[in-house]
């Protein structure tokens, strides 16, 4: 797995300290494959102990939610929040709620976003956050209630230039919302301290559809420099279909593709006519209901319910595949059946949704790779504008936001590209080109600031 001593005692000395989280060890593995051509070339970084110190969070904090259900029985939830890496800026992560919540998978998260949040070139470190509560059937006096109460321990923790959560899965406008009230409440301020607000608060025009969009402004860039192609006429699959999925549809179709899949919790569409966008958007935005409503509307679609947990969304012919649901929703067998099928490029919309196993694969058939930490930077680097919109008081235009986001996503394509071409490996590998560039800032970052 590795060939260096120093990394693999940091890999070894990790696993020993961290033996029941799975994903957060996965996570760890595949950063640290890619930083061990960095490791070779640059002795201060084990002089420093660098990844030692890089991958053991500066913070860790768990806590009780306790709140009232519509019944008046008291429900008692974990709550937490990873403040991972400040070097090159205050915390900046989402907050999820899914009932899979545990320190694993937060530390994952937080880790992935502080590559991430170099990559968009803006000021801002690494953190996450979340609850093991599940959002599915509660009503709308319940999800105030259980934000207010895990805001009513968090607000200690953070701050506009400390620590700036936002969404994530099962988190979305209307929570940030009401996570934002509790936060003004008991602070009484009003300044940037979530991203993603609304509109009539301090929201960025774009930061909805920033996700989704970024990841096509993404593909496209590496379509366009890799194989001179373009989205149109292609076909795509996207799994997922929440906020990330939506919009990485609508993007992907407006520029002249057409996605045939999408996914929820319970199964998948297939629609060899295209998604329509617009009664996906009513299914799971305005209604909050499942997928089985949106095939009930639409006679094209064929409605799947999953098998042992998994989508199937994967086993059609497609030029682009855009998962855009959860980590590890696309595995070996996945990959394979993508490549058979004649997929050209993979880019991420979720969190590390490909295994390692598959990644690989991906990797050594010639497929481009666009890992999470570069594809999916968008919707951080929108937040990172709202940050600065917030900060100088003022809204930016549609326009200028998409306009930026945009040129982020396209230098941050570029950045990974020439990263792997400097570093010798194909030039598919975006793993390997993501993973350096995102973490030679901060590196450079932490030796500067002196030891901590
Ligand atoms: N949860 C998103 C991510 O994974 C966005 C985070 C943010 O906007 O702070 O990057």
């Amino acid at each position: 797995m590795f060939r260096t001593e120093y990394v693999k005692k940091v890999y070894a000395d990790l696993q020993k300290n961290n033996a029941n989280e799975p994903e957060f060890l996965q996570a760890a593995q595949e950063i640290l494959e890619s930083l061990e051509l960095i490791v070779e070339k640059r002795p201060d970084i084990e002089q420093n102990r660098i990844l030692e110190r890089f991958l053991e969070p500066e913070r860790f904090i768990q806590f009780r939610v306790a709140w009232l259900n519509d019944k008046n029985e008291v429900q008692v939830n974990r709550g937490y929040r990873v403040q991972y890496n400040s070097a090159i800026g205050p915390y900046k992560g989402g907050i999820r709620f899914h009932p899979s919540v545990n320190a694993s998978i937060i530390k994952f998260l937080g880790l992935e976003q502080i590559l991430k949040n170099s990559l968009t070139t803006l000021p801002m470190g690494g953190g996450k956050g979340g609850s093991n509560f599940d959002p599915k059937g509660k009503s709308d006096a319940e999800i105030m209630r259980f934000c207010q109460a895990f805001m009513t321990e968090l607000y200690r923790h953070i701050g506009p230039d400390t620590d700036v959560p936002a969404g994530d899965i099962g988190v979305g406008g209307r929570e940030v919302g009401y996570l934002f009230g509790q936060y003004k409440r008991i602070r009484d301020e009003f300044t940037g301290t979530l991203t993603g607000k609304g509109l009539a608060f301090g929201g960025s025009l774009a930061r909805t559809q920033a996700t989704g969009y970024g990841v096509c402004y993404f593909t496209q860039e590496a379509l366009k420099t890799m194989k001179g192609e373009t989205f149109q006429g292609k076909t795509v699959a996207v799994s997922g279909a929440g906020n990330v999925a939506i919009y990485a549809i609508e993007k992907a179709q407006q520029l002249g593709a057409k996605v045939v899949t999408c996914s929820d919790s319970n199964g998948w569409i297939y629609d060899p006519e295209g998604i329509d966008v617009e009664l996906l958007k009513e299914v799971k935005e305005v209604k909050r209901a499942r997928l089985t409503e949106y095939a009930k509307e639409r006679k094209s679609a064929e409605y799947h319910e999953k098998k042992n947990g998994e989508h199937g969304v994967w086993n059609y012919k497609v030029d682009i595949a855009l998962p855009c649901a959860t980590q590890n929703e696309l595995n070996l067998d996945d990959a394979k059946a993508l490549v058979k099928n004649g997929v050209q490029i993979v880019c991420e919309g979720a969190n590390m949704p490909t295994t390692l196993e598959a990644a690989h694969y991906f990797i050594d058939n010639g497929i481009i790779y666009g890992p999470g930490k570069a594809a999916n930077a968008g919707g951080v680097a929108t937040s990172g504008l709202e940050m600065c919109q917030n900060s100088a008081r003022l809204s930016w235009t549609f326009e200028e936001v998409d306009a930026k986001l945009k040129g982020i996503m396209e230098g941050i394509f570029h950045n990974a590209h020439d990263t792997a071409v400097k570093y010798g490996v194909k030039e598919n590998d975006l793993l390997t080109g993501a993973n350096i560039a995102g973490f030679e800032k901060v590196c450079n970052a932490m030796i500067a600031e002196g030891v901590f």
